[in-house]
């Protein structure tokens, strides 16, 4: 069976419909940038005071200076100050050549005459931002592929640019099946992996539509071409196993998808099918059991959707472990686990149906086969999708209201 490394190669591999759109710089928050960003002039664009106080041309020892002229941010003093001279300035506002910057509760605040009154605070050069200093016209500041947080952005902003190149956004149709999900009675289920795939999507900014297939062959032919038609990558939960109403792989066949890969060696999500079209387009059909979905969301349709804008890896981090632990399972095993201040812990769960336990961890401690380890060694953790430090649900005291059969 394909290994996890072996399939997320073919997933990198996948050739995709790649475009790109140039987008106003409001509009570009979250976006990942598909150009190279660099400073159109030196920043600072010149000597800036960063204090309010007084811009002294130094004359010795001397602590008085004759103030002859005021300086505000956005205004220019055009002459040129001789020592003993002094301009009133404020934070953001251009300085005088040869100048240190006084800040006003060091000075006696005068107005035509300022006295300095902390000699220690007459030395060349203080309180002034030096143009240049933090990087030059022409230095390449955000290359293609970074995702354009708010810190980002403001730097774009900074190097003059108005409009950003992006990569343009696939848009996927999210599809669940199976007969018993959202149906009353005894034998119904709960949807959790459609709200959980949403919330998912709706994090990376992806636009998405949400069907429901019944086990039918028909209605699940006609949702999964309109699903094709419609969007760029079609997502199905369920229906990729082994059981007698598994239909999903091979209705995406009749559909023209051809198979990238089914069946992967990981635990959960091991019935993981990825399919592509002629047109570049995705089928992705994850696995229906909740922690499976979750899994195999992180692990394999976020590499698969980053294609879309030229990225491959999953965001792994790398963590420590908290804990002594031994997999002795035959598959790459992907453990809900949670993080704290000493590291990484295995959440208790009871298996790829068990959403309670992946709710109560922060993300997923990466084991492959034979991994032995000890606590305090490294280990690769992949952090949900938005995931915000502490804030997880409470893992219910376990008990069992069934009797074994
Ligand atoms: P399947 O892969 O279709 O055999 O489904 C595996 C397990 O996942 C079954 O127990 C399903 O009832 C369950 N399941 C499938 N779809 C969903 C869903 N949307 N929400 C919650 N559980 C589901
Ligand atoms: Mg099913």
């Amino acid at each position: 069976m394909l290994s996890v490394e072996e399939a997320l190669l073919r997933i990198a591999a996948l050739e995709v419909g790649v475009s790109t759109e140039r987008v106003g710089l409001s509009s570009a928050g979250g976006r990942v940038l598909a150009q190279a960003v660099a400073l159109d002039r030196d920043q600072p664009g010149f000597d800036r005071s960063t204090m309010d106080g007084y811009a002294v041309c130094l004359d010795g020892d001397a602590g008085s200076f004759e103030v002859v002229a005021t300086v505000v941010a956005g205004s220019l003093f055009e002459g040129s100050l001789s020592p003993g001279q002094a301009v009133r300035i404020m934070t953001g506002a251009p300085c005088p050549r040869g100048v240190t910057v006084v800040p006003i509760e060091l000075t006696d605040g005068g107005e035509a005459t300022v006295t300095v009154t902390e000699p220690a605070a007459l030395q060349p050069g203080r309180n002034i931002a030096w143009r240049g200093e933090d990087g030059h016209a022409g230095d390449v500041i955000l290359e293609p592929g970074t995702r354009l947080g708010p810190a980002a952005l403001a730097a774009a902003a900074m190097a003059g640019a108005e409009s950003l190149d992006v990569y343009t956004l696939p848009r996927v149709a999210v599809i669940t099946t199976g007969d018993e999900v959202g149906k009353d009675g005894p034998a119904g289920i709960r949807d959790s992996n459609g709200p959980m795939l949403t919330a998912f999507l709706s994090g990376l900014g992806l636009a998405h539509t949400r069907r429901h297939a019944p086990d039918d062959e028909g209605r699940l032919e006609q949702l999964l071409a309109e699903g094709r038609d419609r969007a760029d990558v079609v997502v199905t939960v369920g229906g990729v196993s082994m059981g007698t109403r598994d239909l999903v792989p091979e209705t995406a066949a009749a559909l023209g998808f051809e198979t990238v890969l089914h069946k992967v060696a990981v635990q959960p999500g091991k019935p993981i099918f990825i399919a592509r079209n002629e047109d570049g387009k995705l089928f992705i059909g994850l696995p229906g059991n909740p922690v499976s979905v979750l899994v195999t969301a992180h692990l394999f349709l976020l590499p698969a959707l980053a294609r879309f804008w030229g990225d491959t890896t999953p965001p792994w981090s790398t963590q420590r472990l908290a804990t002594d632990w031994k997999h002795t399972g035959r598959r790459h095993l992907f453990l809900p686990a949670a993080l704290g201040d000493d590291g990484v812990t295995p959440v208790a769960w009871n298996g790829s149906g068990d959403l309670l336990a992946a709710a109560a961890a922060d993300g997923l401690l990466d084991l492959p086969v034979g991994s032995d380890l000890s606590a305090g060694d490294r280990v690769r953790f992949l952090p949900f999708a938005g995931h915000v430090a502490g804030q997880r649900a409470q893992l219910p005291p376990r008990g069992v209201a069934g009797a074994p059969c």
